[in-house]
């Protein structure tokens, strides 16, 4: 015999919803914190300082007084030279995600009150990978800082290197933008690179490691060939840490590794010291 309740019990009143993204867990401690806590902190675990991976707008905000103020390139947009399955696909998909037409934003912004231009990439979109758009933007960036003579700070996350669904274009964003900071040098303005996790591939490859100060987050991987694609090659057992940060400072890969809670502070005050010896 079944009991049958004789009211319908009292409605339940609706559940509090919380936001998806309201608590977020560190992959390295594994503690689960408060998303708003982590906007504080620059997104960089309070816990274990563990550099959670951000979009080239946050990073924006973060490093420079106002944002981007002025965007150069942002009308430009991919085509699909290659006719690539699924890449104009794709690339509709992240624009509409991320409200970007590609993997980078550039523009003029200030860091302390110094007027600078700027160069991020968004691991999100595609990679942050290097096809032809990313390659056209960081040159008239850097076109733009040598003719107004303006510090140049390029800020990277970009683990695909040259984007595949471009091929040879890819490539040859590799000389594209090493021509842009050529430009740079001869014009003597002050090129610093800040290398996030991870910055690989064609990136590495050429403009990043050519920076006249190169600073890297702590714990970002950075190199060529990923350690996987390494260790299957020479079958050896690779270093602790290898291309990671700490490994590529202590083997001169890098010059500088800062916590991107005093990253502003840090490129300020290289920059008065580079701007004092060339201006
Ligand atoms: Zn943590």
């Amino acid at each position: 015999m079944f009991f049958k309740p004789k009211k319908t019990p009292p409605k339940r009143e609706k559940p509090l919803s919380v936001p998806d993204d309201f608590w977020v867990k560190c992959p390295s401690c594994q503690t689960i914190l408060p998303n708003i806590e982590l906007e504080k902190t620059a997104k960089v675990c309070p816990k274990c300082s563990y550099h959670f991976r951000i979009s080239a707008y946050e990073y924006a905000s973060i490093l420079l007084d106002n944002g981007i103020e002025k965007e150069i390139g942002k009308e430009l947009v991919s085509v699909d030279p290659l006719n690539f399955p699924d890449y104009k696909s794709k690339l509709e998909k992240y624009r509409k995600l991320y409200g970007m037409n590609d993997a980078s934003v550039a523009g003029i912004g200030h860091i302390d009150g110094i007027k600078v231009t700027a160069f991020f990439t968004d691991f999100g979109f595609l990679g942050g990978s290097m096809g032809s758009v990313f390659g056209e933007k960081f040159y008239r960036a850097a076109d733009h800082a040598s003719k107004s003579r303006l510090p140049f700070i390029a800020v990277l996350f970009s683990g695909g290197g040259a984007r595949m669904h471009e091929g040879i274009y890819s490539l040859m964003q590799m000389a594209k933008t090493t021509v842009g900071v050529i430009k740079l040098e001869k014009a003597k303005v002050p090129y610093i690179t800040i290398l996030c996790d991870p910055t690989m591939g064609g990136v590495m490859a050429s403009f990043a490691a050519l920076g006249d100060v190169i600073i890297a987050e702590p714990g970002a991987l950075i190199g060529f060939a990923g350690p996987r694609v390494i260790q299957q090659t020479i079958r050896q057992e690779l270093p602790e840490g290898f291309q990671r940060s700490e490994f590529q400072l202590e083997h001169g890969q890098v010059d500088l590794v800062v916590d991107r809670r005093e990253m502003k502070k840090t490129v300020s005050r290289l920059l008065r010291m580079m701007l004092a010896s060339v201006l």
